[in-house]
């Protein structure tokens, strides 16, 4: 397992989580992730991720949301936890993420390359 490895799942385990609302999906659309988050989820056909773009979707959307949920990267994570990426449907955890957390979440991103989903 890599130091990034190590530090996904470090982030990951400080992300607070909470209920959508049900069948919800508004905020997945396309989104950047690391190489190593990237290397966690299946791999899509550039014409796969092409359409979904094109719709402004995120090529890892099924008709029942999310198929990758359990390796969903980071910034899917972060959507709703802080007030500066707030749910649109009010839904949020009880405690917002430590800005702090927030913070090193930001600092992993710019400091990995960042390629589309
Ligand atoms: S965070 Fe909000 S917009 Fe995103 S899936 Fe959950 S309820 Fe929907
Ligand atoms: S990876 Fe999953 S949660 Fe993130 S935008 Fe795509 S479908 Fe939505």
């Amino acid at each position: 397992m890599s130091d990034d490895d190590r530090e996904i799942d470090t982030l990951r385990k400080q992300i607070p989580s909470f209920a959508c609302r049900s069948g919800c999906h508004d905020c997945c659309g396309p989104v950047t992730a690391s190489s190593t988050e990237m290397a966690r989820l299946p791999r899509k056909s550039s014409a796969a991720r092409d359409a979904a773009l094109a719709e402004l979707s995120c090529t890892h959307l099924g008709e029942n949301g999310c198929t990758v949920y359990d390796e969903r990267p980071l910034i899917c994570r972060l959507f709703g936890t802080t007030p500066r990426l707030p749910c649109p449907n009010g839904a949020r955890p009880e405690v917002m993420i430590d800005p702090k957390v927030e913070q090193q979440i930001h600092w992993f991103a710019r400091r990995t390359r960042q390629v589309l989903v």
